[in-house]
This record gives structure tokens, C-alpha cells and sequence, in this order.
């Protein structure tokens, strides 16, 4: 490529040092894809469209991609990579559940995870490097949000994950319960998660694509205005603003009520009921009390509580509950109506459970790990 051609081509979204990463190439608009082909001396779309199928068949490696001409073939080994991303670690759960520490240019780090069961895949996204959130149990928070993850970054952490998955397995479900508060960074998911959806990209259904919120009401209900058929989960955890302030000090500004109101109009808009998530922790919001008010607050609403038992974050110095008072929590709940289940931990072994994805920075904190 001459120094002429590359003064020509567009901007390509890449942060940091590193040459520019097809995945990046994929979340341009076709113009501007056209434009940076032709800048190879290539027809474009046709190109750009014959690549993309081979990273959705997981071969990233250009030099394998038979029907793209050999000139061409060199010219990408020459100056892209296939990802942006490198992967630092790999570690595997005894429960097969399996999670990525990636790397970008930039030096920044995130977690995702593959979780396993009953023939699903089910892949855990990051939105951000950290979290702005501060939420008192959550090891991704610990030491704030970093940024924001591109679009193409967040599409990377599935072409990662489905790298390893095996012969006959596909990613059957996406939620986006890793690193970061899906949220604050709504306009770079949207179009991650409608490529993971659609026919050309990864064809997985809506209705298994999850988005957890720690309850930022007006972005529900922007989230809501863009119709999307995605299902929303709420992180409430408390029956009241008392508690709720506690452990979930961003509910200071927005408060419960608006939290609650902000979901029934998603529920009201999509017609998909919302999930509420519910953590656990001993001595703080699980005694059986808690349940009846929180029994309280949600009649009248059509919902479903997933009540998750808080996972041991090093250095944090909340507990568990016992198994009986875990099931008793449930069982209030569902004596007065409301639906309620107790989340499955997985891969707890290698800290890829609800609450304990971190980068490293965070993981790097003496006592920390
Ligand atoms: N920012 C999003 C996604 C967070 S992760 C949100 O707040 O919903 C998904 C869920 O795991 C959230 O409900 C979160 O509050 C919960 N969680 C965080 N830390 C946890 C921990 N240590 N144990 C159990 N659940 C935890």
C-alpha cells in the first residue's frame, strides 16, 4: 500500500497504536468501506461482503479465504490484523464455562465469558473497561470506568467467544451482564447487538439477547423509543430506597420510583416482560421482611425476579446467605405471587461469575485478588 493510497482512506475506527483490525472494517458505513477498497485498487462490496462471511464461519485468517484474489489476500496479511484484540487469558471453569481476558491497542483491558448448559452457548458482553457505576458489591467497579467500548470492539468479544466454541455449538444467547453499565454506552451496543441478531451476522434471536441495566430511567426509555424486541433486566436489589442508596449509591439520583415506572413503560412499550435482579447478601437486604416489602412494591406488575446470591469479590466484605434463607427469600416471594428463581452460579472457580469480572488494574490491587 503506498503512502498516497493510505492519505485516501477513511478513518478507521481503531484506538491506539496497531494497524487497523477487519472487525473495525465491518462497523463502517458501505461508503466508507467502498471508498477504503478502492483505495486497494479493489471493487469493493462484493469484497467486504465474501470477507464478512468468512470471519462469520470463524476463519479470520485472510490467507485461507479462497474465493478473495491471492494480490489481495497479501495485500490484507500485509496491513490489517483480523482483531483488534489480543487474548491475555484464557481460563477454564470446572463447569465448562470458559472466560477471555482481551487486550486492546490501547492497552485496555475486559473480560467476557462462555457459559454453558443444556446445548446453550450463552456469551456475558462488556460494554466499558470498568464501571462508572460504584455499585458496593461488584469487583468491575472497583476502580471506576476507563471508557466507553467501540462497537466493534463489543462485536470482537463474540467472534472471540465463538472461536472457541466446538464443532456443532453456536452462540444461542448474548447478555450483557459483564463489565460496564450497558447503558451509558447504549449507542455503541445497538448496532452490536443488531448485528448479532441479523440473518448476515451472527442469526441469534432477539428473544435470547439480554440487556442488564443498573437502572438508568431515562435511557429505559430511550432504549424503549427504539423498539428493539431485546429483553430488559433490571438490577434492583433492595425493596427501598434505604437500601437501595446503600448498595447502589447511583439509585441517589434516580430513585427507585422512577426505576419501577421507567420499566413498566419498557414492559408497557415492547411487550416483553422486564426481569428484575435481585442480589443477595447476608445481613443486608435478605431477610425474609425484605422479600414481603419487595412483594409489595412489584404487585400489580407483571415481573420476574431473578434473585442472585452474592459472589465472594476478594477484598469486599459482603457474604453469601445460607442455602435456607436463599430459599426462603424465593419462596415469600412466590406465596405472595411473585415469580422469583435463584440465578445458577457459574464459573465462580475462575472469577467469571455475576459481579467478579475486572480488568486488570483492578485485578492488580494488593488484596484485591
Ligand atoms: N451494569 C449492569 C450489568 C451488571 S452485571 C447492571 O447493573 O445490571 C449483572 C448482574 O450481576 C447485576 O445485577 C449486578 O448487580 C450483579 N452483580 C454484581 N456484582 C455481583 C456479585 N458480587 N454477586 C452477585 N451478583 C453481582
Amino acid at each position: 500500500m503506498t503512502e498516497n493510497n493510505l492519505s485516501k482512506m477513511p478513518l478507521l475506527p481503531v484506538v491506539g497504536m496497531g494497524p487497523p483490525s477487519l472487525v473495525g472494517f465491518f462497523a463502517l458505513t458501505e461508503i466508507e468501506q467502498d471508498s477504503f477498497f478502492q483505495a486497494l485498487g479493489e471493487r469493493s462490496s462484493l469484497r467486504v461482503k465474501q470477507i464478512h462471511r468468512w470471519f462469520i464461519q470463524g476463519v479470520t485468517d485472510f490467507r485461507l479465504m479462497t474465493d478473495i484474489p491471492a494480490g489481495l489476500r497479501g495485500k490484507l496479511v500485509d496491513n490489517f490484523v483480523p482483531f483488534s484484540s489480543k487474548i491475555l487469558l484464557h481460563s477454564k471453569a470446572t463447569d465448562a464455562t470458559e472466560k477471555l481476558l482481551l487486550e486492546f491497542p490501547d492497552k485496555k483491558q475486559i473480560e467476557t465469558v462462555l457459559m454453558r448448559e443444556e446445548g446453550r452457548a450463552t456469551v456475558c458482553l462488556s460494554t466499558q473497561v470498568g464501571c462508572g457505576m460504584g455499585c458496593v458489591f461488584c469487583a468491575s467497579g472497583l476502580e471506576g470506568v476507563q471508557r466507553n467500548l467501540q462497537t466493534h470492539e463489543i462485536q470482537e468479544e463474540l467472534l472471540q467467544i465463538r472461536a472457541l466454541l466446538q464443532p456443532g455449538e453456536r452462540i444461542s444467547h448474548i447478555v450483557v451482564m459483564g463489565m460496564g453499565e450497558p447503558l451509558a454506552n447504549l449507542e455503541r451496543l445497538l448496532p452490536a447487538l443488531d448485528w448479532a441478531n441479523s440473518a448476515s451476522g451472527l442469526g441469534i434471536s432477539a428473544r435470547n439477547i439480554t440487556i442488564s441495566t443498573v437502572g438508568l430511567p431515562k435511557k429505559i426509555i430511550e432504549l424503549a423509543s427504539y423498539k428493539k424486541p431485546y429483553h430488559l433486566a433490571v438490577s434492583l436489589h433492595a425493596p427501598t430506597d434505604l437500601i437501595r442508596n446503600q448498595i447502589v449509591p447511583i439509585n441517589e439520583q434516580v430513585g427507585m420510583k422512577d426505576v419501577l415506572d421507567a420499566a413498566q413503560q419498557y414492559q408497557e412499550i415492547s411487550g416483553r416482560q422486564v426481569t428484575y435482579e435481585y442480589i443477595l447478601i447476608a445481613g443486608i437486604n435478605d431477610q425474609a421482611h425484605h422479600a414481603v416489602e419487595l412483594a409489595r412494591v412489584l404487585s400489580g406488575r407483571q415481573s420476574h425476579v431473578n434473585l442472585i446470591p452474592f459472589n465472594q469479590v476478594k477484598g469486599l466484605p459482603w457474604q453469601r446467605p445460607e442455602e435456607d434463607s436463599i430459599v426462603l427469600f424465593r419462596e415469600t416471594l412466590r406465596q405472595r405471587g411473585v415469580s422469583a428463581t435463584v440465578r445458577k452460579r457459574k464459573g465462580a472457580d475462575i472469577d467469571a461469575a455475576c459481579g467478579q469480572l475486572r480488568r486488570e488494574a483492578a485485578r492488580a490491587i494488593p488484596g484485591a485478588v
